[in-house]
């Protein structure tokens, strides 16, 4: 179980304005602002992470706010939808706040047997609250608005979309070890059973679906969560041997990446569990400061400057 690949580990989108984005994730949906800091290679903007209260793998949604970047288009080879678990009998509440704070909705539908909620960020991100089929028992962060009762617990899946699914149903059957498990009508959906939650990815087939423009409001790539270090460098020895291009190995400061595309176009990437978030911040003031990794600390009193105060 060490060496598999343990669900999503975060999810990472284009923003427009900063300021935007943190309210509606921290205000309305009521994630935590786990982390702030810079984008490694881009200092000049943000790199924005929410989650629980640790910013457990699992739970992370993260942003690289770029003012004026302009509007995306979702298309093929991307993951176009987010997914996120809420406890059975919570939609009632979330329809009522979204109406609130005119945040865009879909209707309520059923899709392998879960009820789903689809909204848009106020970019025009595609998200949907799930109820998922079994009870998911992570712990949700709680805000003065949104308690424990109703909020997120985390990711319950997200959804590819692509031209064609076999060459991508292979790298994660073949090489993630998730299994097809069920189809709807173009929608396939993959499970792996090393973990309990954040465990699926839906592949959604659209033949003559066009390429989507990565800006605001659509997915940067999708991060996939292995316990250390060892193990993503046997993820990278397996991708290699399929003759699929991977970067080395990356510090992030909070976790070890490595970055490959999948034939599909989606950008994936293996990150580790360690060393978290609170590498740099004790827990109860996760989010709370600007962050800098070493490369660009000397850079700290140009960005304070430059950079949006958030709040
Ligand atoms: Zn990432």
């Amino acid at each position: 179980m060490s060496n598999s690949i343990l669900g999503l580990h975060h999810i990472t989108a284009i923003a427009g304005n900063a300021q935007q984005n943190f309210d509606f994730y921290t205000r309305i949906l009521g994630l935590r602002l786990v982390k702030k800091t810079v984008n490694f290679d881009d200092p000049g903007t943000y790199h924005l992470y929410y989650g629980d209260e640790s910013g457990a793998a699992g739970t992370i949604l993260t942003f690289f706010p770029w003012e004026g970047i302009g509007q995306g288009t979702e298309g093929v080879g991307m993951a176009t939808e987010i997914g996120y678990a809420v406890p059975e009998g919570s939609l009632d509440f979330w329809l009522e706040r979204f109406k609130e704070n005119k945040v865009v909705t879909g209707e309520i539908a059923q899709r392998f047997g879960e009820t789903i909620l689809p909204f848009k960020d106020p970019d025009g991100l595609s998200l949907s609250l799930i109820i998922p089929e079994k009870a998911d028992t992570r712990t949700p962060w709680e805000t003065d608005t949104v308690k424990k009762e109703i909020a997120t617990s985390g990711f319950h899946s997200t959804t590819l979309s692509l031209q064609k699914i076999d060459e991508t149903a292979k790298v994660l059957t073949d090489i993630f070890g998730y299994s097809l498990v069920s189809q709807e009508g173009n929608r396939y959906r993959f499970i792996t059973d090393t973990v309990e939650t954040a465990s699926i990815v839906d592949i959604l087939e659209l033949p003559d679906g066009t390429r989507g423009r990565n800006a605001a409001g659509t997915n940067h790539h999708v991060a996939f969560r292995v316990k250390d270090e060892a193990a993503q460098m046997e993820f990278r020895e397996k991708i290699l041997s399929k003759n699929l291009q991977i970067t080395p190995k990356i510090d992030r400061d909070y976790f070890f990446s490595l970055y490959f595309r999948e034939p599909g176009g989606v950008l994936f990437e293996i990150a580790t569990e360690n060393p978290g978030f609170t590498a740099d911040e004790p827990l109860n003031e996760l989010g709370t400061h600007l962050m800098l990794p070493h490369q660009h600390a000397h850079l700290r009193d140009d960005l304070e400057k430059l950079l949006p105060k958030l709040g």
